[in-house]
């Protein structure tokens, strides 16, 4: 039998490379992409024959026509993981057109491409998994960060609509919502913001990516079959609604 394949975006680093890991680890055949062809390379490097790797940009259509293309000459996607994601942080009144726009392509337009293009492999198959990886942020909301808590709110509603949708077919859809976690992402908040954010949190500390990929392979697994359209926080308790 042909290994089951997961795919993940955004694994050149950060929580994705940790999911990506986390999956080999569940014994799926690992299919990631980054935006570069440096990226592809240290994503093929880690992965070596547990996995593939290709360019991917989320905001650019044809580059996700390419990627599911890509994808579907290796076999069909029982796992995809929406993982990859931009913040582009700055208040309101300055927030610019391209700000918000190539924060909502990427992180929520991006996510609708990508998934449209393996669900009706998905559906045939009567099988998949759909994770989307979303924010604390979403529910909270953040100051600086309009554009890209409106793409987290969206993600957490595209994820419950469409559980809904292809629940029949035996396809999960979830998000998981991760809240401070030690990334490249997180390094370029200012120390004010990362002791105000620390202030908050029950736990005392930064969550780290295995914490949130840990998550993923559970909804991945078949522990997971009967949950579907749920947000998981994984926040150390930063938001406890
Ligand atoms: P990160 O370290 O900044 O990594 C982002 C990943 O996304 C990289 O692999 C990057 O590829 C890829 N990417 C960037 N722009 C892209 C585009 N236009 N098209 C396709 N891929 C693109 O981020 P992270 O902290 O691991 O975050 C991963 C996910 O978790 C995101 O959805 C983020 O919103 C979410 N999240 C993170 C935190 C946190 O505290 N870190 C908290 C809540 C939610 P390149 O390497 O090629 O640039």
């Amino acid at each position: 039998m042909q290994q089951a394949i997961a795919v993940v975006t955004g694994a050149s680093r950060g929580i994705g490379k940790a999911i990506a890991q986390s999956l080999v680890d569940a014994d799926y055949f690992v299919v990631a992409s980054a935006t570069s062809e440096s990226g592809v390379s240290a994503i093929k490097e880690y992965l070596g024959e547990k996995g593939d790797a290709f360019v991917l940009n989320l905001a650019d259509k044809e580059s996700c026509e390419q990627f599911t293309k890509n994808v579907a000459d290796l076999g069909s996607v029982s796992v995809l993981v929406n993982n990859a994601g931009i913040t582009k942080d700055t208040l309101m009144l300055r927030m610019k057109d391209d700000d918000w726009d190539s924060v909502i392509e990427t992180n929520l337009s991006g996510a609708f491409r990508i998934t449209k293009g393996f669900l009706k492999g998905m559906m045939k198959q009567r099988h998949g998994r759909i994770i989307n990886i979303s924010s604390v942020v979403g529910a909270m909301g953040n100051p600086g960060q309009a554009n890209y808590c409106a793409s987290k709110a969206g993600i957490e509603g595209f994820t419950r609509s469409l559980a809904y949708e292809i629940g029949s077919r035996g396809i999960t859809v979830n998000a998981v919502a991760p809240g401070f976690i030690a990334t490249d992402m997180t390094d370029e908040l200012t120390d004010e913001q990362k002791q105000a954010m620390m202030a908050n949190i029950p736990l005392g500390r930064y969550g780290e990516p295995d914490e949130i990929a840990k998550v993923v392979s559970f909804l991945a697994s078949d522990g997971a079959a009967y949950i579907t359209g749920q947000v998981l926080n994984v926040n150390g308790g930063l938001n406890m609604g």
